[in-house]
């Protein structure tokens, strides 16, 4: 398909808000006509499903970081609003545009509305492309011997390793040639992306600077630094030893293909470099997941959950987001996810594992309020990972694996270093106790200044009772 010859292009950004390895935006460059670059902001529910209020925070700046980047290479980033199909309409009438290009999106909601726009196109003899990017592999391709979508990671990351290497990263154009015309713009500003009466965004600021610039320092520093010893530090929430890419790759600012091949040639011990791949791997399960099972937020991958005797209470859920449940492990991920929008690993499936098992409470609460407090909210791998915790999902860690909140914490953050950072009540506790205050002596607590419903809450549950608990739950369904 080719464009219309010096026909406007119009590069239609969506998450990927890059000009790094943006096939859309090279293709659109080469043809040598003018480029319009364009974002609309589409009707909550549209693709993704509504943006969370962290993930907003994110945009704003991802947005403003893009269109100054693009200005630099010659042409402006076009914000507008509405259904994209008309966006695009209004656009192409305005401008004369003979093409439009974007990058594949792969959430069936997104799959839907991009296959009606392409059609709708095509009719009026606009010329629509899409292009590869987003992932490292096509997910629709990677089937079982069967033809079936894969239900199990380990095969699933064999068949991507059988593809072998992903594309080459393309580098950003060099310049862009601009619309002549003026183009309507909205602002920013009036998007209201930012929160604002109270800014709880505040901390933000110091851990994160959207944008791909940003993104690609990080992988810079993550390459010539946490890499090595990534496969054992990976696990310990108190040291920054992971990449910290997900908002960045959240929002597209970075590809995955551009962090794969930043990986090649490291003189390290390769299985670091395996292992972090192989996450970059769950990543691409997880899109793979939510593309053949579309509800892959709203229902439970495997149906024998659907009895599940979920408790209703939105006390105890209150409890769980506030990071007040009495366990200082839970605690202290729930705090970080609010100050900073965003958690480890580990803790997300400690906390994830609490909410579930400790308090039976649906997954789909938990997927909701990860989805609306995290900067690396993603539908995919946010769904897949809750039903991963819940054991409902493909390839999920059996239900009856419950965490202790306690041996989790002594293990993984054994000086209590994460939970002194998140829950500052317990700064002066000693080691031996700050991941089971309830259990030390008075003279421990009081030398430490914690009293405990007081300064800092008593358990909200007793871990033996509520595994018990669980586990009955879990049984009933089994024999029901
Ligand atoms: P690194 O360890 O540096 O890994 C590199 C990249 O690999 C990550 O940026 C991410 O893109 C990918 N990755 C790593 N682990 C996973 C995983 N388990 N599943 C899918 N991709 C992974 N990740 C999100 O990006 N968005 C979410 O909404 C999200 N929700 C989650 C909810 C729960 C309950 C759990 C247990 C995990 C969730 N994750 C989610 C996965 C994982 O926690 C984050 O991707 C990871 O913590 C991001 O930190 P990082 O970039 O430093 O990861």
């Amino acid at each position: 398909m080719t464009e219309k010859h010096g026909a406007p292009v119009i590069v239609w950004f969506r998450k990927d808000l890059r000009t790094d390895d943006h096939a859309a935006l090279a293709a659109a460059a080469e043809t040598g006509f003018p480029v319009i670059a364009l974002y609309i902001r589409e009707p909550d529910g549209a693709g993704t499903g509504p943006l969370g209020a962290a993930q907003a925070w994110w945009l704003h700046h991802s947005l403003a970081s893009l269109g100054k980047t693009l200005r630099a290479l010659g042409t402006p980033l076009i914000l507008r609003s509405g259904a994209a199909a008309d966006v695009l309409d209004t656009l192409i009438e305005e401008t004369g545009a003979g093409s439009v290009h974007w990058n594949r999106r792969h959430d069936p909601a997104g799959i839907a509305i991009d296959t009606d726009i392409k059609a709708a196109l095509k009719a009026r003899g606009i010329t629509a492309r899409s292009f590869a990017g987003q992932l490292l592999h096509d997910p629709a391709r990677l089937q079982t011997g069967e033809k079936k979508p894969y239900r199990v990671y380990t095969p699933f990351w064999k068949a991507l390793e059988r593809e072998g290497e992903p594309h080459e990263p393309i580098d950003a154009p060099e310049s862009l040639r601009s619309f002549s015309g003026v183009l309507h713009s909205e602002r920013l500003d009036d998007w209201a992306l930012l929160p604002a009466r109270p800014d709880w965004a505040t901390a933000f600021k110091d851990i994160w600077t959207p944008g791909q610039a940003a993104a690609r320092e990080r992988l810079d520093d993550f390459v010539d630094g946490a890499i090595e010893g990534y496969r054992t530090n990976r696990d310990r929430p108190a040291i920054d030893a992971t990449s910290m890419l997900s908002p960045h790759l959240a929002m597209g600012e970075i590809s995955p293909a551009r962090i794969w091949h930043a990986t090649r040639g490291l003189k390290m011990p390769t299985e670091d470099v395996i292992h972090f791949r192989k996450e970059l791997a769950w990543r691409e399960f997880c899109y793979h997941l939510h593309f053949h099972f579309p509800q892959l937020s709203d229902r439970n991958w495997n149906d024998r959950f659907d009895a599940f005797p979920w408790e209703a209470s939105g006390r105890n859920f209150a409890l769980w987001t506030r990071g007040r449940t009495g366990y200082p492990i839970v605690d202290a991920g729930m705090r970080q996810l609010w100050q900073h929008g965003w958690m480890h690993n580990r803790v997300r499936m400690i906390t994830a594992s609490f909410l579930i098992k400790h308090l039976m409470i649906d997954w789909r609460r938990g997927e909701k309020w990860f989805r609306d407090t995290l900067v690396d909210a993603d539908a995919a791998s946010n769904a897949a990972n809750w039903q991963w915790v819940a054991g409902s999902g493909a390839d999920a860690s059996p239900f009856f694996r419950i965490f202790n909140p306690i041996l989790q914490g002594e293990k993984f953050d054994p000086e209590g270093t994460y939970v002194r950072t998140f829950v500052p009540e317990l700064e002066k506790l000693d080691a031996k106790w700050i991941h089971k205050p309830f259990d030390a002596p008075e003279s421990a607590l009081s030398k430490a200044g914690v009293e405990l419903g007081r300064t800092y809450p008593k358990p909200m549950v007793d871990h033996g009772k509520a595994r018990e608990r669980a586990l009955a739950a879990y049984k009933s369904l089994k024999d029901g």
